[in-house]
């Protein structure tokens, strides 16, 4: 292993070093789970006096008990503090089931929105137009100053979207009733040809954040230039990034650098999803920086993706290099 790839590897095995208590993947638990939500009261013990008890003190589902600190609940309630703390052990065995049928469940009710679509109603006035058909390509939208704020202009004018859960973590956030786990959510879209877009979510419940990271992901999306990048090729496809490109986000540096075609993404997990998703099949991918949380690793490539635009390309290199902007015709 290089060191590039070395760094790399450190860089995602790290995670969230602040305040994220871990990461749960899709799949990891996959043979564990069951059809039926893991409810506070299928923890042994608590009927449903006990529960009332419980929910009087501020503790309304299972997040809510992982999160509690369990000495301060033994205060406000007449539960002692090993009978709490073990009721946390088992509610935290049990948590990353409820995690992965939701983030399954996730999927599907996309499908749901999508035949929403044919009932959109639009409240804006880019919405409109989209809508009447006055816009009829994203491009045409990319290149208006109009932020997008509804994820069914996105919907409509690039329908075969794929999507990604980056990462899910759970972040603990201290209130004054007490600490309250919550779901935080990276996701990433793209059309696999030149869109793509990153969204951030947090929330109480795995599943409607998910959805909300993913349709903040779509409302973000960009445009990228492409191309064959690498004299040594000469390929004349697009297939990689056009020339180096690099991003930054908080302690996060990252550059990516064109590769001739065959040698694949040579990169960690979460930039290989986003350079996927956006229609490069070759690259070198590197980074720096101290602070490399799977939100700032994220946004950094996003940021070095989007910075193909923003470099001046001579006329001449545009056919040497066959650059494209956005989709090609043939996929
Ligand atoms: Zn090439």
């Amino acid at each position: 292993m290089t060191e590039e790839e070395k760094s790399k590897e450190a860089a995602e095995n790290q995670g969230d070093s602040e305040n994220v208590e871990e990461t749960v993947k899709s799949g990891e638990v996959g043979a564990e789970v069951t059809s039926e939500k893991f409810q506070l009261n299928d923890l042994q013990g608590l009927g449903e006096k006990k529960l009332a008890e419980l929910k009087a003190a501020g503790i309304s589902d299972v997040a809510d008990l992982i999160g509690a600190d369990a000495k301060d609940l033994a205060s406000k309630t007449s539960f002692s503090e090993d009978k709490l703390k073990n009721w946390q052990k088992t509610a935290t065995k049990k948590t990353p089931e409820i995690l992965n049928e939701e983030i399954k469940g996730a999927g599907k009710d996309y499908e749901a929105k999508r035949e929403e679509l044919l009932r959109w109603e639009p409240r804006t006035a880019l919405g409109i137009k989209v809508k009447s058909g006055e816009l009829s390509t994203i491009d045409e939208v990319l290149a208006l100053p109009t932020p997008i704020k509804e994820v069914e202009v996105v919907d409509k004018l690039l329908p075969e979207l794929s999507e990604e859960i980056l990462n899910v973590g759970r972040v603990q956030r201290v209130t004054d009733s007490g600490r309250r786990m919550r779901f935080r959510v990276i996701t990433a879209v793209g059309n696999e040809n030149g869109y793509v877009g990153v969204g951030e979510a947090k929330g109480k419940e795995a599943g409607p954040t998910i959805r909300k990271a993913i349709e903040r992901a779509k409302i973000n999306i960009i445009s990228i230039k492409r191309g064959c990048g690498s004299w040594e090729c000469g390929c004349g496809r697009p297939h990689t990034v056009p020339f180096k490109v690099s991003g930054k986000s908080g302690g996060v540096q990252v550059s990516i650098r064109p590769a001739p075609r065959g040698v694949g993404l040579v990169s960690g997990e979460i930039p290989r999803k986003i350079l996927s998703l956006a229609g490069i099949s070759d690259a070198w991918v590197s980074t720096s920086g101290h602070t490399r949380t799977s939100l700032n690793f994220s946004h950094a490539i996003f940021n070095a993706l989007f910075e193909t635009n923003k470099v001046k390309v001579k006329e001449s290199d545009i056919d040497s290099l066959n650059i494209i902007s956005g989709q090609t015709q043939n996929g």
